[in-house]
């Protein structure tokens, strides 16, 4: 008989307040020196935070927007993609890579993961190139990085450019060097949810490039470097300075954050082994940042309403791939050809990994897992 325990602790599947909670002094002084500040667009705020986290990154530059999706989208503009070129994606990411392509008029193509890393298997990724393609879009999914030196390398052997969907992976490390300056550039998120997360919407863009640096801040700023002087037609997408200043605050803590994330991913890791479900795979290369602690099981849906019955919040990290989504109807993309990405999509469940999560907690996550497997 498999009887879930019942257990004394609910589990969040993550626990912002708690974030908020463990810093809130040097929080609430970052919000009032803003407010103190007079100056509520751009400014010192925001080049502080654009130089601790270019330095953060190992890399030259930062350039602060107003969330993930612009970033991505503006540095794919300052790259040159527009209408008629695609650029390679893989099958099985948060809509927003493939969204940030479409809104530039190109073309998303799709390619299927390594199913044990969960990211872009660049063996699959040549076989996808045409004489459209311009760039390649690896994501450091669930914060895992992806194999960046054969995607590099496909790029320089193609003339394509490269830039690294970031959102899930501050902090994370491929063959020891931090994400952040491995590609062309590198675009974050800041979602509150995110390792690095604002409180409210915010994101960036890191690269070694000066010129492309040069053109994400005129792009972001209405194609503006001297106010009413506008040399392209560019969008409102500045990073908000109340934002930079949580985003400051905050920095100093990710490596400890993420360092809690890892312990209790290893504690996950020694639990289940032994257990009916399919383990995150980490390459000897991979320090990951543990955005997400995904598990593959049978019976998913079995599975997480026990846990739930158990008190432990569990999320599906996604449980519509993007080319099954209404949005992407009009690329008429065959239902069937993205079959692993339809099976991650049917298998995959993240459990609570969040940096306030206690030893009590993980613990409970651990017994209902081992109950209902
Ligand atoms: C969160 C996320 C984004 C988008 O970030 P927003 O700040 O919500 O726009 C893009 N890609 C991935 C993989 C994400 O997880």
């Amino acid at each position: 008989m498999d009887v879930v325990p019942a257990v004394a602790t609910a589990v969040p599947f993550l626990d912002l307040r708690a974030g908020y909670d463990e810093l809130r002094a040097e929080i609430d002084a970052s919000i009032g020196r803003v407010l103190d500040s007079g100056m509520y667009i751009l400014g010192e705020e925001v080049a502080a935070f654009e130089r601790e986290y270019a330095e953060y990154c190992g890399c030259a530059h930062a350039i602060g927007v107003a969330n993930g999706l612009d970033a991505l989208h503006l540095a794919l503009r300052a790259m040159g993609i527009g209408a008629g070129d695609e650029v390679i994606v893989p099958s099985n990411t948060y809509i927003a890579t493939w969204l940030a392509v479409s809104q530039c008029g190109a073309t998303p193509v799709a390619v299927e993961p390594d199913p044990a890393t969960h990211n872009l298997d660049p063996a699959r990724i040549e076989a996808a190139i045409t004489p459209r393609t311009r760039a390649l879009l690896p994501v450091h999914l669930y914060g895992q990085p992806a194999d960046l030196d054969p995607i590099l390398d496909i790029g320089r052997r193609r003339g394509l450019r490269v830039l690294e969907d970031g959102a899930q992976a501050q902090g994370a490390r491929y063959k020891g060097r931090r994400l952040g300056g491995h590609g062309d550039a590198v675009a974050w998120s800041f979602y509150p949810g995110k390792n690095l997360g604002a409180f409210g919407d915010a994101g960036a863009i890191t690269t070694n490039d000066a010129a492309l640096a040069d053109r994400l801040r005129v792009l972001r700023n209405y194609g503006s470097r001297v106010k009413y002087v506008n040399e392209v037609q560019g969008w409102n997408s500045r990073l908000d300075p109340l934002q930079a200043a949580i985003l400051r605050a905050k920095l100093p803590y990710l490596d400890a954050w993420n360092a809690r994330r890892g312990a209790i991913a290893a504690r996950y890791a020694a639990a289940f082994t032994g257990l009916d479900l399919v383990l995150p795979g980490v390459p000897a290369w991979a320090e990951p940042a543990w955005h997400l602690f995904v598990v593959r099981v049978a019976q998913r849906e079995r599975v997480q309403s026990r846990l739930s019955a158990a008190g432990i919040g569990t999320l599906i990290h996604y449980p519509v791939p993007p080319h099954r989504q209404g949005a992407y109807r009009d690329l008429a993309l065959p239902g069937d050809g993205f079959p692993l990405a339809d099976r991650l999509a049917g298998e995959v469940l993240s459990l609570p990994i969040g940096p306030q999560q206690d030893a009590r907690a993980t613990q409970a996550v651990i017994d209902a897992v081992r109950a209902c497997l």
